[in-house]
């Protein structure tokens, strides 16, 4: 595993700029970065993380028609570092939030969605001695929050 202690907020910006040509479009974003420790992480796979949850609620906004917002949050608390997206999109039933970590799920039209982004992000949210929660609400949109330990490898 190839990881190094690296800006959380920097790695957040490095991928919304790889996803704005396609979020653009769809909605408006914003940013709350806190002033938070760095993390001994791999990089490209928290990017992965991002990406895909970028991407996912992204979707969720073109679900609904209309146009939406993206609010991404840092903050330090219990010396775990967070970093939330919410989204305005469509929201998550109440029934399919215990799945949607899992592999294979996916409420996309057959050969749209893999299924795979969440459970993969949560695996690796795992590894990293950390984990990835969700809230949401039909209809009204979708926060996932990313928490990782401030601890390295020598703790
Ligand atoms: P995929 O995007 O290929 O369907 P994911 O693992 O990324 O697979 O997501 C699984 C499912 O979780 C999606 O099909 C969707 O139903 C739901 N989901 C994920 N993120 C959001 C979101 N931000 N808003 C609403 N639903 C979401
Ligand atoms: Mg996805």
């Amino acid at each position: 595993d190839d990881r190094q202690w690296f800006d959380i907020n920097q790695c957040m910006q490095t991928t919304l700029s790889m996803v704005n040509n396609k979020l653009k479009y769809i909605c408006q974003q914003e940013t709350r970065f806190g002033e938070v420790p760095r993390v001994y992480i791999n990089v490209g796979k928290i990017t992965q993380i991002f990406t895909n949850l970028l991407i996912n609620a992204g979707q969720a906004i073109e679900a609904t028609g209309k146009q939406g917002q993206i609010i991404v949050k840092s903050w330090l608390e219990d010396e775990f570092v967070h970093i939330s997206v919410t989204d305005s999109g469509c929201g998550i039933k109440q029934e399919h939030l215990d799945k949607l970590f899992h592999p294979f799920f996916t409420t996309k039209p057959e050969g749209q969605g893999t299924g795979l982004g969440l459970s993969i992000s949560f695996g690796i949210a795992e590894e990293h001695g950390g984990s990835l929660k969700v809230i949401s609400k039909e209809g009204v949109g979708s926060t996932f929050t990313l928490v990782l330990p401030t601890t390295g490898p020598e703790d």
